[in-house]
């Protein structure tokens, strides 16, 4: 088998003006950079934003495990097939990190078969975006200690700095540093941190933003600091909103590019799955709604995490529907889950994969309390077996949701008609009914409650009492009709990530609380969460080259 750079590179790709052709986008409407990749223009949303949108899926997956699920596999083997059957299918993803490029995941351009490319681009700079927004990030750093040393009118409190500078690399140097040391001349000495871009408030602003106007105001409401009195002060305040919003103002154009089967893809925007709401742009989204037939999106991690917070975050700020969705799961993960090492995953194992696929039974039932019609796929290996394969699909159809064997890894589109049909079949015979899992009106803490119970399963919440301090004073500065993003481990349903399976009789512990205003939700801490990751001992750097004709090679 090839590896994924080497049937990225051998693919010939078509130019991406007869891409954005098939789905009646003009050329001049096509915002160009290079020949493979382009932005969509606002000309162009203003052009398409009255028409009827197509069926919105959204892929998920059962809890990540070391083995490897596949969610951007199959969405974009979804978008492949359902051009085999001549329907008009676009994929709306994320953007790949270079933190995680460059530690040990790899890319995010999906694998095998089904891949979207230019991969290179894709997984190193691709049109910008991201430093487009470490910039618009660190601005706002920049002038915030720049008030703090010309006189602090604002009556900043240096130790009550929430905004933290940002860069897209896995740096673990970079946690916690001392910023302002030297003369008076050179800042204000304060403790000050780094995040990796992806997880700045900024990432999950721009991809949760309608439009411009919309971006610009969400932006001036963040939230840097607070003041010797304890009050907000935000980057209105400060000034920043309107030359961060013109750093940001290309960025917020989607990416088109295509798959290995020419299937038009929107990439844009990739926020965190754990203290934001890991799905791609909202602007994507809807631009590949009112494009294609069927809109094909992936969100981040398992669907404890990533689809809850499509749903109750993403949906409920910008109106979106979901139609269907489609659960991802593999032989190899649940056999994991249900207690085989990793590396004894290659043998058929009955019993394991009847212990863990109760994982895959919670997930289910969560997608089924938001009344919309589930697929479950299982991403073939060819390690699986036919008995294994027989034993997920019955497990499946008892419990009211379709199932579909994926083998887009392995063929390309071809080998993701049996999925597609199905999919295409739910959103031809089944009603979405989506509702959100909570209203506005709850209290933050219901809001935890209820995810914690509904989606995770916990018997009840406790707070430490920092927590309980932030979340009164979060409700009494007005925020408390914001939805919750919880920041979990993705491993675990729990927050302890060594219970796999389904974990039963547990509480959940809430460590602290923030709110992010701009974004528009209330951050819930349950645990140690990275926002700086750091390099392995061996990171996939190691591995990365160019040859002196420019061909890269050890990217994945
Ligand atoms: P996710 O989006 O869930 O994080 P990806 O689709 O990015 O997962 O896949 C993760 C990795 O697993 C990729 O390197 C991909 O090539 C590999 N992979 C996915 N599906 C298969 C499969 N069926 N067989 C072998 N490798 C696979
Ligand atoms: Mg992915």
């Amino acid at each position: 088998m090839k590896t994924d750079i080497q049937i990225a590179q051998e693919a010939q790709m078509k130019p991406i003006k007869e891409v954005a052709e098939t789905i009646g986008i003009q050329e001049d409407d096509l915002e160009l950079y290079g020949k493979y990749k382009a932005k969509l223009s606002d000309e162009l949303w203003d052009q398409i934003k009255d028409r009827p949108d197509g069926k919105l899926v959204l892929v998920t997956a059962i809890n990540p495990t070391p083995a490897g699920e596949g969610k951007t596999t199959t969405s974009v083997g979804l978008g492949q097939a359902m051009a085999k059957l001549n329907k008009k299918a676009v994929i709306a993803l994320r953007e790949p990190s270079l933190g995680p490029c460059f530690g040990i995941k790899g890319g995010a351009a999906g694998g095998g078969y089904a891949q979207v490319v230019p991969m290179e681009d894709l997984n190193l700079h691709f049109t910008g975006d991201f430093h487009a927004i470490t910039s618009a990030n660190n601005l706002l750093a920049a002038m915030l200690d720049n008030h703090i040393q010309q006189g602090n009118a604002l009556q900043i409190d240096p130790r009550q700095v929430v905004w933290k500078r940002c860069l897209d690399m896995n740096d673990r140097s970079l946690r916690n540093i001392v910023v302002g040391l030297g003369s008076k001349m050179d800042g204000m000495v304060r403790e000050d941190h780094f995040v990796i871009t992806v997880a700045s408030e900024i990432m999950a602003v721009l991809c949760l933003a309608n439009n411009l106007q919309d971006l610009k105001e969400r932006l001036g409401k963040i939230i840097v600091a607070y003041d010797f009195s304890g009050n907000p002060v935000t980057a209105d305040m400060l000034q920043a909103t309107g030359a961060m919003t013109a750093l940001l103002k290309d960025a917020m154009k989607p990416n088109l590019i295509q798959t290995l089967e020419h299937t038009p893809a929107i990439v844009h925007g990739g926020p965190f799955a754990n203290i934001a709401h890991g799905c791609n742009s909202v602007r994507a989204t809807k631009m590949a709604l009112k494009l294609g037939d069927i809109a094909i999106t992936e969100a981040g991690f398992g669907a404890d995490l990533g689809a809850e917070k499509f749903f109750d975050i993403k949906c409920r700020s910008s109106e979106l529907a979901p139609d269907a969705v489609v659960i991802v799961a593999t032989v190899r993960a649940l056999k994991y889950n249900g207690g085989v090492p990793k590396n004894a995953l290659a043998e058929e194992n009955l019993e394991a994969l009847e212990k863990g696929i109760v994982n895959l039974e919670k997930h289910i039932e969560n997608i089924q309390k938001y009344n919309v019609p589930v697929i479950v796929t299982l991403n073939s290996f060819v390690t699986d077996t036919d008995a294994e394969n027989a034993f997920i699909q019955k497990f499946c159809e008892e419990r009211g949701c379709e199932f579909a064997l994926s083998k887009v890894w392995e063929h390309g589109g071809e080998g993701g008609i049996e999925l597609a049909e199905k999919v295409l079949q739910t959103l031809e015979t089944k009603e979405s009914h989506f509702a959100p899992l909570y209203s506005d009106e709850l209290t933050l803490k219901e809001k935890i409650e209820t995810i914690s119970k509904e989606i995770y399963g916990a018997k009840g919440v406790e707070y430490a009492p920092a927590a309980e301090k932030q979340l009164a004073k979060i409700e009494q500065m007005g925020f408390g009709n914001l939805p919750v993003c919880m920041a979990k481990n993705q491993y675990s349903l729990s927050d302890d990530a060594t219970l796999l399976g389904r974990p039963q009789n547990f509480d959940m512990h809430i460590r602290e609380v923030y709110v992010n205003a701009g974004a528009g939700f209330v951050v819930a801490l349950t645990g140690a969460v990275m926002t700086m990751p750091g390099l392995p001992k061996v990171p996939a750097a190691n591995h990365i080259d160019v040859d002196a004709s420019g061909n890269i090679t050890g990217l994945f």
